[in-house]
């Protein structure tokens, strides 16, 4: 990697660092449920307070009406409301104005922190306001505050330069940590740097380790290289497959998107999820592939419902056809017990893998087999294979089944390891200053 990361900034002791984490934590009732994104951001600022640096940490949380914005930004999902007459624009802002700041702050992280820093984080009720500011002057070295939400502001995902230059305020340093918002270019990711107000900007431990298993797999790949793709639709991953086809040697496909490529292959899939306009470029896909010697790998068999599952997790049957006979009237909801056999296969002869995506509607335990299945062959060949996993649902399968262990690299953003799979430079990370 060509990025500075923290390791390589000397004199930290007196600084004062700004740091953009990812503290996006799910809560229920003001409780965190999962605290993963904080455990990945400690080393980080431990590494930078026991340096003696005075550190501001910064993160969203959610997405907020903008609430500390003289303009409230309502969503269009609100604004239909509005127009059907549901509610008033003025009801929807005093709600916002109401809740968020209990429902969407990060007093809980700050909390949870001080309790893991040993009591050296405080909180700031506001964002770039005299709370932030006062604490911030206040801090002594080896001392850190969090800011409240930055998208209590509108002006942060605007990329405002006033807000920017006030968020900066008396930073010498900015650090990206946010792995999962680096795909994100906005006032805290990277347009503090790129309008030049702080000029040392580099990343943190959970970036570089981010970047360092996942491009370097992707640039250069211990071969076999097999890439497996899954989830709801071709439309959402065009420039994934195309990228994806150009660097492994194998590329598996499951979940919602196999249908539309089963249809390019002229199979008949019954009321399965079909992306019609997308037909012609599977077909080019597999063609691409066929011309460079590589290898496309489609269910042979599918699990079969006659109705997606309503709510999700309902008891349903399930019949398993292979998958150039689907019945007319039968929905493809997983891959089946031969696929799953064939990609297990393919998984163990493999030195680099990487996953995106679920093989089946894997949130009925009924149709999350062929999802367990590749989550259980990627686990038998640890340490013997680079396995990653890109963040979302495969990461979540993945934890659920108690692997996360098992495996190389999960990652921390599902957006941004997509992005990275895409081959595009994300801006959390471009703005960065180059190693010399
Ligand atoms: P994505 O966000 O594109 O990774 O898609 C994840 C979603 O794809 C999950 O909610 C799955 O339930 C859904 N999914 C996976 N397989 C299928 C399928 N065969 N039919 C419909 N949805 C599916």
């Amino acid at each position: 990697m060509n990025k500075m990361s923290v390791k390589d900034l000397k004199d930290l002791k007196g600084k004062n660092v700004l740091v953009r984490c990812d503290f996006n934590v799910p809560m229920k009732d003001g409780v965190i449920t999962d605290e993963n994104r904080i455990q990945g951001a400690l080393p980080t600022i431990k590494y930078l307070l026991d340096a003696g640096a005075k550190v501001t940490l910064c993160s969203h949380m959610g997405k907020p009406h903008s609430i500390f914005s003289a303009e409230v930004k309502l969503n269009k999902k609100d604004l239909k409301k509005v127009d059907a007459g549901e509610t008033t624009k003025e009801a929807l802002i005093e709600k916002a104005k109401k809740d968020e700041p209990k429902k969407l702050t990060l007093a809980p992280v700050a909390k949870r922190l001080n309790e893991l820093l040993d009591g050296k984080v405080v909180f700031a009720t506001d964002v770039i306001g005299k709370d932030a500011k006062a604490k911030r002057d206040a801090l002594k070295e080896g001392e850190a505050v969090l800011l409240e939400n930055l998208r209590f502001h509108w002006e942060e995902e605007k990329k405002d330069e006033g807000f920017c230059k006030e968020l900066a305020y008396n930073a010498d340093i900015y650090v990206n940590d946010a792995f999962g918002t680096a795909h994100r270019s906005h006032a805290s990711t990277a347009a503090i740097v790129e309008y030049g107000i702080v000029k040392t900007a580099v990343c943190g431990f959970l970036i570089e380790k981010e970047l360092e298993v996942m491009a370097d797999t992707l640039e250069n790949p211990q071969r076999p290289f097999v890439a497996i793709l899954g989830g709801a639709k071709v439309a959402d991953k065009l420039n994934v497959i195309n990228n994806l086809l150009e660097k492994c040697d194998t590329l598996i496909i499951g979940g919602g998107m196999a249908y539309t490529f089963l249809k390019a292959k002229g199979y008949e899939v019954g009321t399965s999820l079909l992306d019609e306009e997308k037909i012609d470029y599977c077909k080019e896909m597999l063609e691409k592939a066929a011309k460079a010697g590589k290898e496309i790998l489609l269910p042979i068999d599918t699990v079969t419902t006659d109705h997606f599952p309503e709510p999700i997790d309902e008891a349903i049957e399930t019949k398993i056809v292979p998958s150039n006979k689907i019945p007319a009237d039968k929905m493809g909801m997983d891959i089946g017990k031969k696929t799953r056999k064939l990609y297990a296969k393919k998984i163990k002869k493999a030195k680099s893998v990487i996953w995106n995506g679920p093989m089946g509607v894997f949130e009925n335990p009924t149709l999350a087999q062929g999802t367990i299945a590749v989550a259980e062959a990627l686990a038998k060949v640890y340490g013997k294979c680079t396995t990653i996993i890109g963040g979302g649902d495969s990461a979540a399968a993945v934890q659920q089944l108690g692997y996360a262990d098992k495996m190389t690299h999960i990652s921390t953003g599902g957006g941004a390891s997509l992005e990275l799979f895409e081959g595009k430079v994300l801006p959390g990370i471009a703005c960065l200053n180059e190693k010399n």
